[in-house]
């Protein structure tokens, strides 16, 4: 996809599948968690009532610069999630690691720091790391998986600390409530905009119904009015937005005619 003179491109890791009922019983009562919940809304869902969330991270180039977004949950099998292909859908763009100039995240859940080291080595060995500082503070330090993965990374760090410019044409957009610095990456050029929604939804039902509960949210309620703003902010704007974990990870529209939302794929 162009967003004027950036390109963005889906980097596909792999899969988790999860009955849709149970990835959202942690969303502090919001709904998602009964059968009924999902009957309006079965069209996102796979034959067998699982939840598909795709796992990767998005490659934007933007003049010199080669960015990873997110990183993918990496070469793992845990419960219901698969990694491994990370790299090769990065070389299938001719894209090697060793040409990539920045590596964003979004926040430092584990299925989105999955390829930035690897056995402790840094895995983008020329890249600057960036996250908002309050998801390295909250990470790195009190959660030891996190701390192993993360901590090589530090001396190629440069956090920021909510909302600005990141890059040229790339801004971060804060976002908390998932984690502390949950951020959404705008892209910009000319007049096209498009955004990456990290978690800030894991699923397109979260746009559409207020009432929806989140997945593993750090502080739900703020994760909840973060959302909402989103949807204000989207609800008729026309922009392209893609979450970390949609189908395929591709961009689709929140469209609101005669206030009734709905979600159309790009
Ligand atoms: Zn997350
Ligand atoms: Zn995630």
């Amino acid at each position: 996809m162009q967003v004027g003179n950036l390109s963005v491109e889906p980097i596909i890791d792999g899969v988790a599948r999860l009955a849709a009922t149970d990835a959202y019983r942690t969303g502090g009562g919001g709904k998602g968690s009964g059968e009924q919940d999902w009957a309006p809304h079965r069209d996102l869902l796979d034959a067998d009532g699982m939840l598909e969330l795709a796992l990767g991270g998005f490659l934007v180039r933007s003049g010199e610069r080669v960015v990873v977004v997110d990183t993918g949950v990496g070469a793992l099998e845990r419960g219901a999630f698969s990694g491994g292909r990370f790299l090769a859908s990065l070389a299938a763009h001719g894209v090697g690691p060793e040409t990539v100039t920045d590596v964003v995240l979004t926040h430092l859940h584990f299925d989105h720091v999955g390829w930035t080291t690897r056995h402790g080595e840094i895995v983008f060995p020329n890249a600057t790391y960036r996250c908002d500082i309050s998801d390295w503070e909250h990470f790195v330090g009190p959660d030891p998986g996190a701390t192993r993965k993360l901590r090589p990374i530090e001396h190629r760090l440069e956090p920021w600390r909510g909302s600005g410019p990141l890059l040229p044409g790339i801004d971060a957009l804060a976002a908390p409530g998932h984690t502390p610095g949950s951020t959404i990456v705008v892209l910009s050029s000319g007049t096209s905009r498009a955004m990456l929604l990290g978690d800030v939804v894991h699923c397109p039902v979260e746009l559409l119904d207020d009432e929806w509960a989140g997945i593993a949210d750090v502080d739900p309620a703020l994760a909840l009015r973060t959302r909402q703003a989103l949807v204000a902010e989207l609800e008729g704007s026309e922009t392209p937005v893609a979450a970390a974990h949609f189908p395929g990870l591709r961009f689709g529209r929140l469209l609101g005619a005669s206030g009734r939302r709905s979600w159309v794929v790009d």
